[in-house]
């Protein structure tokens, strides 16, 4: 190709368009005199020195801060909310990609609910910070431009949504943080290419109420009887091992399947999957037998959001997991 084809090439592809939606975490967070961490930083200055290091001619950015929370913070109505805002970037069919810079304490979630409703080829990707803006080491400026470079690659289509953080590129299932503090926030316990479920229609999970409860050894069964009498629809146990739970608990796991509140078992353990392979009052097997869902690989967090969406959108819990 001569230079003057060359050129008039780059003049006809027109700037791939970049939607950076922003809602707070430690990539917006400044500290305050006593030290402690506020996100202060508007997403227009968090995404400027970063757009700056790219030819207007080839991405354009379309900013829209939608919230400043820590994520630890948000609750379903939050997520509800950023998915719309996704959905709205995507409607315009000039958007290349979407990024969603997000605290990192809740990003498994947010990222599992986009995925689960993710129809579009085109990416969405959230990213954040281990440090925040004001550190001489923040990490936020990176990887907002790793996620950007993600979002703009053909390669990035069709896969469904991303998590891009310390050089990492996740799938959005099965993602979970590990480390309070490391560059590499996250680490993931799927298999090498998850199977996506097939996309459910979007719909709000704002009212809808799953309790998590952590069956340590020991754990009395009053704790699944009053996350019922608080308006559980649906439980999520973060059991032992391959997912087992003492026998208390177990009594009460057993009450509420019978009288039809949907339960899924996942596991405190960090790597592998959940199975139910043992008997007895609070085996695994016990449990499924009973109506239990097992979680795979997903960990607690994921796996409460994935009931939310089963239980909002009437589908079977194990149909998305
Ligand atoms: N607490 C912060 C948040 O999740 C942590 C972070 O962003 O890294 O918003």
């Amino acid at each position: 190709m001569s230079e003057s084809q060359k050129q008039s090439a780059t003049q006809d592809t027109p700037p791939k368009k970049i939607v950076v939606i922003t809602t707070g975490g430690t990539i917006a967070c400044t500290a305050g005199r006593d030290g402690a961490l506020l996100p202060t930083v508007a997403g227009a200055d968090l995404l400027a020195p970063v757009a700056a290091r790219f030819d207007a001619a080839d991405v354009s950015f379309d900013v829209r801060e939608l919230n400043r929370l820590d994520s630890s913070s948000m609750t379903f109505a939050d997520i509800d909310e950023i998915r719309r805002a996704v959905e709205e970037a995507l409607a315009d069919p000039e958007v290349t990609g979407v990024v969603v810079t997000h605290g990192t304490d809740s990003m498994e979630e947010t990222a599992v609910a986009l995925d689960t409703f993710h129809t579009d080829d085109r990416p969405v990707v959230l990213t954040g910070a281990q440090h925040p803006h004001d550190h001489p080491d923040a990490d936020g400026p990176l990887n907002l431009l790793d996620a950007i470079n993600v979002v703009t690659s053909p390669t990035a289509r069709g896969i469904g949504v991303l998590i891009v953080f310390g050089r990492a590129v996740l799938p959005a299932r099965g993602a979970v943080k590990w480390h309070t503090s490391d560059e590499l926030a996250f680490a993931t316990n799927a298999p090498e290419e998850p199977t996506r479920a097939d996309p459910v229609p979007a719909v709000d999970l704002a009212d809808v109420v799953v309790h998590i409860i952590h069956a340590y050894p020991g754990a009395p069964r009053d704790l699944v009887d009053s996350a019922r009498a608080a308006g559980a629809d649906g439980l999520v146990i973060e059991a032992m091992g391959s997912g087992n739970i003492g026998t208390g608990l177990a009594a009460g796991v057993g009450d509420a399947l019978r009288d039809g509140v949907p339960v899924v078992i996942s596991t405190r353990v960090p790597r592998g999957e959940v199975c139910g392979s043992y008997g007895g009052a609070g085996g695994g097997a016990t449990l499924n037998s009973l109506g239990a869902v097992g979680s795979t690989y997903f960990r607690s967090g994921q796996a409460r959001v994935l009931l939310a969406i089963a239980l909002a959108s009437g589908r079977h819990p194990a149909t998305l997991f």
